[in-house]
C-alpha cells in the first residue's frame, strides 16, 4: 500500500486505508509524539481546483474549525504539500455506521439514539453557518463506544462533482440522500437539504432499505422530486408522522430542526445536555491576497518570517497562493494547527 509507514511531517506514521471517497483517501495514522491515532484525509490538490469551489470551501473549513461537538469529527490539523492536502482528524474506530446495517434494520430505539445524535450535530452546525450538504452513510461514523461522529461537515465542496456546463455529475453516486431542491439546483437552502438527509437516514435505519429506489437515475429523481415512497408496516404511527413531515417535497413545508426537536417520537430519552464543548478563543481571518502580494519577489526563506505571523491560513488559501507565490522546494506545510487542548494556531515552513 502505497503510503504505509509514511511519515508526516516528522509527526504522523501512516497505517492503513481506511476507506477511499471520490476525491479523497483516508489512512490510519498515529501521532508518534502522543501515540494518538488519527484519520488523515489526503486529497490531490489538483482534483480541488478542477472543482472550483476554493472560495466556498476556504470559508466552510474555517467555520468548520471552530465547531467542536461530541458527535462531529473533529479536524485536528490541515496541511499541505505541493500537490496534496491533508486533514488531520479524529479517528472513528467503530467504522461505518451503516455496516450495521449489514445484519439488517435496526430497533427503533437503536435507530432513535442515532438519529438524536445526528440531528444534534446537524442543529449545531447550522446554528454556526456551517451546511454539510452531503450526508450520507458515508459520513456517519462511529467511535469506539458507539457514539455517532458526523464526518465531512463543510466539505461539501470538495465532494461535490460537478460537469462543465455546472450540473451534478450523476456518476458520482446514487442521490439517494439529497433533497429534490438540490437535484433541480434551483439554489436551496442548505438548512432545508440537510433535514432531508437526515429523513432517509432515519428511514433507512429503520426499513433497512433505501425509500426512493429504482433501476436507473431519472425513475429516482422522480420519486425524489414527488417524495414517491411507502412506509413498511413495521413503522410506528409515531415515526411515520415525524418522517412524512421530514419527507416533504417543498423545502419551506418541510418541518425544520427546531421543530424535530420539540417532537415527541424525537424527545423519548433525549439526552438534551450540552454536549459541546466551546471553542476557547476565535481565530482571526486573514487578508491572505493582501498579505503575499508585497511578498510575491521573496525567496521562500524571507517569506518565512512572515508566514510565522499568519494565524488563519488554511490549506485553500495556499493553494490560492500557489500560482502567485513559488512554493517549489517546499515540502510540507503545517496550514493550521489547532491544539486539542488550547487551539493555539502556528503556521511555519518545514
Ligand atoms: P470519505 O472520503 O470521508 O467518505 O471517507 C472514506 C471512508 O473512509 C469512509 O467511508 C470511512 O469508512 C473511512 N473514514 C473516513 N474518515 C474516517 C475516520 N475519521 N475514522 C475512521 N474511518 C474513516
Amino acid at each position: 500500500m502505497e503510503n504505509k509507514g509514511k511519515v508526516l511531517m516528522q509527526k504522523y506514521e501512516f497505517g492503513r486505508l481506511l476507506g477511499q471517497g471520490n476525491f479523497a483517501k483516508v489512512y490510519h495514522a498515529r501521532n508518534i509524539e502522543t501515540s494518538q491515532s488519527v484519520a488523515v484525509k489526503v486529497i490531490e490538490k489538483e482534483k480541488v481546483l478542477k472543482v472550483g469551489m476554493i472560495d466556498q470551501t476556504k470559508r466552510e473549513i474555517s467555520g468548520m474549525s471552530l465547531v467542536k461537538h461530541t458527535n462531529i469529527l473533529e479536524l485536528y490539523e490541515v496541511m499541505a504539500s505541493k500537490s496534496k492536502i491533508y486533514f488531520v482528524m479524529e479517528y472513528a474506530k467503530g467504522g461505518e455506521l451503516f455496516n450495521k446495517l449489514s445484519k439488517g434494520k435496526l430497533r427503533e430505539d437503536v435507530a432513535r439514539k442515532y438519529f438524536q445524535q445526528l440531528i444534534s450535530a446537524v442543529d449545531f452546525c447550522h446554528s454556526r453557518g456551517v451546511y454539510h450538504r452531503d450526508l450520507k452513510p458515508e459520513n456517519l461514523l462511529l467511535d469506539e463506544n458507539g457514539i455517532l461522529k458526523v464526518s465531512d461537515f463543510g466539505l461539501s465542496a470538495l465532494t461535490e462533482c460537478k460537469h462543465q456546463d455546472g450540473l451534478l455529475h450523476t456518476t458520482c453516486g446514487t442521490p439517494a440522500y439529497v433533497a429534490p431542491e438540490v437535484i433541480n439546483r434551483k439554489g436551496y437552502d442548505g438548512a432545508k437539504a440537510d433535514i432531508w438527509s437526515c429523513g432517509v437516514i432515519l428511514y433507512v435505519m429503520l426499513a433497512g432499505y433505501l425509500p426512493f429506489h429504482d433501476t436507473n437515475l431519472i425513475a429516482i429523481y422522480r420519486k425524489i422530486s414527488k417524495a414517491d415512497y411507502k412506509f413498511p408496516n413495521w413503522f410506528s404511527p409515531e415515526v411515520t408522522k415525524l418522517l412524512s413531515r421530514i419527507l416533504t417535497p417543498n423545502p419551506k413545508a418541510r418541518i425544520s430542526i427546531e421543530k424535530i426537536m420539540t417532537n415527541p417520537w424525537f424527545r423519548k430519552g433525549f439526552n438534551s445536555k450540552p454536549v459541546h464543548n466551546k471553542v476557547e478563543k476565535a481565530l482571526v481571518p486573514v487578508d491572505i491576497d493582501a498579505v503575499f502580494s508585497s511578498e510575491a519577489n521573496n525567496n521562500a526563506f524571507e517569506a518565512k518570517k512572515d508566514m510565522a505571523k499568519l494565524t488563519n491560513l488554511n490549506a485553500f488559501d495556499i493553494i490560492s497562493l500557489s500560482s502567485g507565490f513559488d512554493l517549489s522546494g517546499l515540502f510540507v506545510i503545517p496550514i493550521f494547527r489547532l491544539g486539542l487542548t488550547n487551539r493555539i494556531v502556528t503556521c511555519y515552513y518545514n
